[in-house]
């Protein structure tokens, strides 16, 4: 079997979700499992409905809640022949709706919005559109049965963030899915939701659909997963920045990983964990535009015919950064000092994906966002402080660089009139970071990208995108 995930954009109207059956249908011998997010804006609006409720304006939330409804019934009735189908779920969001007003009140009355309650009312986005996909295969002739998140998805009860409990979800999904996939039935379930023990709604964090697709194919052994999106797959750099970027035809997990840690939107790292394990690849695709995607797997190692080649796949940016240089104040031994600097970071839930260190002085480059006066004041307890504002990072993601010795001078000869404030190479094989200041990063990515990938040089690697 296979995972098909069709995110928000790729259910929008009556036509994306018959372009969303149709997908369905040409993976039909591959057993798919079919993840749904919910329509275009929904968790959103969805989410304006919880915190104008919150504010006391009932009739403000409602009145942009049943928008939304409204906008799912005119699917139904673009999508659907049958009007007694059609009928029956319009009865069923109409109940959903009462549902939402009830909760509605009680938020508007206390004004107050507990976790709980948003993802209550965030949950429905998902539970609306992924019915209306089952209904949509069902009259397009595909045995396909609609399967709730609350029937498998155990999670704990961090609302607004919870985590699968893994165990009790692979045993749930041999249950609920498994025996469906062997009668050939096509299992429509969503993404985003699960259920605590007590049997409550929670969501796994915005976007997070992708993590419930990586989840369920991971517990059930999937062939592959495949993530449906808007985009032709992952590209050599932003193509809001870079007008000729061409899309990868494979990346490992390694790599993806360095790149969305980077910057790049593709998979969130979360997203990868439950794959990883099993080693299940997963593929990214347009569903706008026939095409063949990115596949990300496990033990790609560049191109086994040129082992030498330099190997760099994409380039992945990141403005809003400030670097941070601390100055010990008293002699502490050098691991007491790091130890001291990383206990706050943690403390302040700061992660950076580059420091360096010379004998004694500590820099590391972070969200600009996260240098708050708060975290300031608990390093100035160690040391003596500079901060540079306004920088960016760029990262430059391909296995095997450490051991290409050209790639340095390479990158350096294009950006010689940039000033480099940190360089992290070394410590992973699949990436080197740059920190130069925000206002060149646009020029510096487009330089790198025209000496890096302008001459194709590891044919079979990339795509040109189609205009
Ligand atoms: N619908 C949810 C969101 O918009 C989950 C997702 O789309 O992945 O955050
Ligand atoms: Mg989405």
């Amino acid at each position: 079997m296979i995972v098909m995930k069709f995110g928000g954009t790729s259910n929008e109207d009556a036509a994306a979700m018959r372009n969303v059956i149709r997908l369905v249908k040409n993976h039909i011998d591959e057993q798919p499992v079919v993840v749904i997010s919910a329509i275009a804006k929904a968790t959103n609006e969805l989410e304006l409905t919880a915190r104008t409720a919150a504010l006391g304006k009932e009739d403000e939330a409602i009145a942009i809640v049943t928008r939304l409804f409204e906008r799912h019934n005119t699917i139904i009735d673009n999508l659907l022949v049958s009007r007694s189908v059609a009928s029956e779920l319009e009865g069923i969001f109409f109940h959903h709706l009462a549902e939402i007003k009830a909760l509605v009140k009680g938020i508007a009355i206390l004004r107050e919005l507990t976790p709980r309650m948003l993802d209550a009312i965030c949950s429905y986005g998902e539970r609306l559109s992924s019915r209306i996909i089952a209904a949509g295969l069902l009259e397009a002739g595909v045995e396909s049965e609609w399967v709730d998140a609350r029937d498998f998805m155990l999670t704990d009860d961090n609302f607004g963030r919870a985590q699968p409990v893994l165990t009790a979800v692979e045993v749930n999904l041999e249950k609920e899915i498994r025996p469906l996939v062997a009668q050939r039935k096509v299992p429509v379930t969503q993404g985003f939701i699960g259920i605590t023990r007590s049997g409550e709604y929670t969501t796994m964090g915005r976007e997070s659909s992708d993590y419930s697709a990586s989840i369920i194919g991971g517990a059930m052994n999937a062939a592959k997963v495949q993530i449906w999106t808007d985009v032709d797959g992952i590209l050599t750099a932003d193509p809001r920045v870079v007008k000729s970027v061409k899309k990868l035809k494979r990346l490992s997990f390694e790599e993806a990983f360095e790149l969305s840690y980077f910057g790049a939107k593709v998979l969130h790292p979360r997203t990868m964990l439950p794959v990883i394990e099993k080693n299940i690849p997963v593929q990214i695709l347009n569903s706008k535009r026939d095409g063949t995607g990115t596949m990300v797997d496990f033990h790609f190692d560049g191109n086994e015919e040129q082992p030498d080649a330099v190997r760099i796949k994409s380039i992945a940016h990141k403005n809003d950064i400030a670097v941070v240089s601390i100055f010990p104040r008293k002699r502490f031994s050098p691991y007491m000092f790091w130890e001291e600097i990383f206990n706050v970071l943690t403390a302040y839930g700061i992660t950076t994906g580059m420091t360096a260190t010379s004998e004694f002085k500590i820099a590391f480059a972070v969200d600009e966002t996260t240098v708050s006066e708060g975290l300031v004041h608990e390093l100035e307890k160690f040391g003596s402080l500079e901060v540079l504002h306004k920088k960016g990072s760029i990262c430059l993601v391909g296995k095997g660089m450490r051991g290409a010795g050209g790639i340095l001078p390479r990158i350096f000869q294009t950006l010689p009139d940039f000033q480099v404030y940190m360089i992290s190479f070394g410590a992973s094989d699949a990436n080197i970071t740059l920190v130069i200041d925000d206002e060149c990063l646009h020029e510096a990515v487009n330089n790198l990208h025209a000496a890096l990938f302008e001459h194709d040089e590891l044919p079979g690697m990339f795509e040109e995108l189609p205009h």
